[in-house]
């Protein structure tokens, strides 16, 4: 398993100390420059007016703003967009921006090419793991994003990869997209999703950045969660409960429980029984999501009136239990559902 970074010299994941020490800056001051524009949507030398014609010219023959480009670029009737980037070594991975019912627009961004966490029910963890994304092939997703559809309001960890297996590349993703004197996006704004490892979570907790946290579940049942998500053999639910405690606690954040539910596997009344023997005493939401086709997997989406006695069952045993609305669906964009598909499968706009 190659888990090897490639080098590259794009300048989108660099903060600006790291620019002055790099480029062959007249004067100091010039890093801060260029970052700025960078997070005002430069993505060439040839713009940034204030640099000489002959530093912009040095810049452009030795270093590239970005390492990577969009290759396709879907649209879903619902106004879901996914993106398809090529990065630097030929690999692909997908951004999808999910818009609201009060219009604010969301990131999914990936961290991974690939996946290797192997959830039964996820086409990303079907189609294996190559390497982590450096910060700049992260941030890129965001930047490209943003200059497709607009400013974005919010970003999560949820795309393609397991964020807490690269959260060197993540931090350093946050540390530049929060920074005032860049995009200054919000720390509130932020969402990172796992599968549920213990170790990472307890990280995030200890060291930051203090960020909102969502944990997918999908079952409180030992067993068929070990079924469904591997990373429980290893991470068992038990200590992942004393993880999102010690996360909410040493936080004061509200953590959020992701369930995929698949018609007659984890929607039945037992199901409900434990999820919430699993939430109680826990500072969390329960997000149900109804679970997206992909083919060759063998689940069903569950009909409406399934999922709707599943979130029922829940919130008579006290839970605080809402449905996420389906998006991106018609353009494999909706969770789970990411993964490199043939072009000919696709819808161009
Ligand atoms: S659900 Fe997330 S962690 Fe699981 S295989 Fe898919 S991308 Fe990986």
């Amino acid at each position: 398993m190659n888990t090897e970074h490639p080098a590259t010299s794009a300048l989108s994941g660099m903060d600006s100390v790291e620019m002055a020490a790099l480029l062959p800056l007249d004067k100091p001051f010039r890093a801060k420059q260029i970052y700025r524009w960078i997070a005002n949507g430069a993505r060439n030398f040839e713009v940034m007016t204030n640099l000489s014609a002959s530093l912009r010219d040095e810049l452009s023959s030795r270093f590239t703003v970005f390492s990577t480009s969009i290759s396709q670029t879907l649209t879903d009737t619902d106004g879901t967009v996914k993106l398809q980037i090529e990065l630097s070594d030929g690999s692909m991975v997908e951004t999808v921006l999910l818009t609201d019912e009060k219009g604010r627009k969301t990131a999914c961004v990936s961290c991974q090419v690939g996946c290797p966490m192997g959830c039964a029910f996820c086409q990303t963890g079907h189609i294996g793991y190559l390497r982590n994304l450096e910060a700049a092939e992260i941030i890129e997703q965001f930047y490209h994003l943003e200059d497709s559809v607009g400013k974005l309001d919010n970003i999560v960890f949820m795309g393609m990869g397991e964020p807490l297996l690269n959260l060197r590349a993540i931090r350093k993703t946050i540390a530049i997209l929060t920074d005032p004197e860049g995009r200054g996006l919000s720390k509130r704004r932020i969402t990172i999703s796992t599968s549920g490892l213990c170790e990472g979570i307890i990280s995030l907790a200890d060291e930051g950045p203090t960020v909102r946290l969502a944990v997918s579940l999908t079952t409180a049942n030992s067993e068929l969660r070990k079924s469904l998500m591997p990373v429980t053999l290893s991470n068992p639910l038990p200590e992942l409960k004393k993880a999102i405690a010690y996360f909410s606690g040493k936080t004061g954040s509200r953590v959020t429980l992701e369930a995929a539910v698949m018609a007659g596997v984890n929607t039945d009344e037992l199901s409900a029984q434990e999820m919430a023997s699993f939430a109680r005493d826990l500072n969390v939401h329960i997000n149900i999501i109804p679970w997206n086709p992909v083919s060759g997997l063998p689940f069903t989406t569950p009909t409406n009136k399934e999922v709707r006695a599943f979130v029922h069952a829940l919130v008579r045993l006290g839970l605080n239990a809402t449905v996420r609305m389906r998006r991106g669906k018609s353009i494999q964009g909706a969770c789970g559902q990411l993964g490199s598909r043939p072009t000919e499968e696709r819808n161009d706009i």
